[in-house]
């Protein structure tokens, strides 16, 4: 028999790339391996609609349970890989068992950083990156609850918005002094502030956390935000400890080419674990979303069969807060621009905003306006200059920019 194909994180991207290696006629052995005792989910509905209990858990799911069998795919849950043996081209399992394979495949994902400070052990004290964790979430979710939420990222104000739907009562503490400062620009982040508040959540910004107590959050000034529940979303990190120890380059997450390769020949990296090269940027960018993790499993799939294969897509994402439901199609590093530039009032929260460096668009942003992420994601590869005021007026349409 021919040695598998070896597929290390049974969540999205695994899940991806195993039904990309099948449709790209690979019909050989096929592991794929997972942490989790779940067969493999999408996380978006965690913190939205499985969250605040709209969305089915049978609907989470990335394949139907008989998908597996049915494609030959061998799914091992519930399994730990813990090593990787470049050389022997071997990964061991948890329980001592070792595999071989032809190509490897890690699709590690990322874990929430932890909070360090006395008490971020506690019990009431939770994170969001699993079903498990959303459950938890959800049944602390509950009408005059008082939960706090310690960081005003993407989770922190998804899963913010799913507590005041449930009706409890909420807080925000952040370090910085707007919400998704560091992602946004002050600009836009506005927005975010002004929803939440226009629902209800008290937000605290530029505080600085000491302690978890009994109670709640104990602040840097010796006030305490009471609390039954403190929800975490500080951020995440990339899992390379096992491409670390394997001798693999990592840098923010395992560096891969763009065939998303990484610095061996016979494994590859996906998803929210790989920091890959990025032909239309010129260098490595770790994505760490969703419709990343979708697309880049075709592209390690036809790696991993030598068959000719780049990712450059455009980086795209998106969030669902209360009634504001938005999409980014674009890539800016933290202060990378020189201008926005919105086109609809930001006020109404009905509107596109731009981006721009050196009259570039680098990304766009469409909030409760839809069906235009094409157009954005032509401005944003074509990297040609554009008037700002074109980009204003509503009467231009995108496309002929
Ligand atoms: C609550 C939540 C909401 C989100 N919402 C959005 C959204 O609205 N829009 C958006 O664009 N993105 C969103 N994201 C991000 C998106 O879900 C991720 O980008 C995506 O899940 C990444 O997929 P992945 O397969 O690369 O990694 P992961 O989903 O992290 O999966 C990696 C898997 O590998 C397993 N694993 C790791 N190490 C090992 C090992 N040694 N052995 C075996 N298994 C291992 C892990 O247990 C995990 O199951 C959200 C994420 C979360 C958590």
């Amino acid at each position: 028999m021919d040695a598998a194909h070896v597929i290390v994180g049974a969540s999205l991207a695994g899940a991806k790339a195993a039904e990309a290696l099948r449709e790209e006629g690979y019909d050989g052995p096929l592991m794929l391996i997972g942490e989790d005792p779940e067969r493999p989910y999408e996380r978006p509905p965690l913190s939205k609609g499985y969250l605040m209990g709209k969305t089915a858990r049978e609907k989470i799911y990335v394949h139907p349970a008989e998908w597996y069998a049915e494609h030959n795919v061998y799914l091992r849950l519930d399994t730990t890989v813990t090593a990787v043996d470049p050389v022997a081209h071997r990964v061991t399992l948890a329980d001592g068992i070792t595999v071989g394979y032809a190509k490897l495949l890690l699709a590690t994902g990322a874990a929430p950083r932890r909070l360090r400070v006395p008490g971020a052990g506690r019990e009431n004290v939770l994170y969001l990156r699993t079903v498990q964790d959303s459950d938890r979430l959800r049944a602390a979710f509950k009408p005059g609850a008082r939960i706090v939420v310690i960081g005003a990222g993407w989770i922190g104000l998804e899963t913010a918005a799913a507590a005041r739907e449930a009706g409890a009562e909420v807080t925000v503490l952040e370090v910085a002094e707007l919400p998704l400062l560091r992602v946004l620009g002050r600009e836009v982040a506005q927005v975010f502030a002004e929803l939440h508040r226009a629902h209800g959540v008290q937000l605290r910004f530029g505080v600085q956390i000491t302690e978890l107590t009994e109670q709640g959050v104990r602040l840097g000034d010796g006030t305490l935000v009471a609390a039954d529940t403190m929800v975490v979303g500080v951020g995440i990190t990339p899992n390379t400890a096992l491409a670390e120890a394997a001798g693999l380059a990592v840098d923010n997450g395992i560096r891969t080419d763009e065939h998303l390769r990484t610095s061996n020949p016979d494994v590859f990296a996906a998803g929210d674990a790989a920091n890959a090269f990025h032909p239309l940027f010129g260098k490595p960018i770790r994505v760490e979303h969703w419709a990343n993790a979708l697309h880049q499993p075709r592209t390690a799939a036809r790696s991993m069969l030598g068959r000719p294969a780049a990712y450059d897509r455009v980086p795209y994402f998106f969030t669902d807060q209360f009634d504001l439901g938005m999409e980014y199609t674009g890539y800016v590093e933290p202060g990378g621009y020189d201008q926005v530039v919105f086109r609809g009032d930001p006020g109404a929260r009905e509107f596109i905003a731009f981006w721009l460096s050196g009259g570039r668009v680098l990304a766009g942003m469409n909030v409760n306006v839809w069906d235009v992420t094409d157009p954005i994601r032509e401005l944003v590869r074509s990297g040609r200059p554009v008037a700002p005021a074109a980009l204003a007026d509503p009467d231009v349409p995108l496309d002929q920019l």
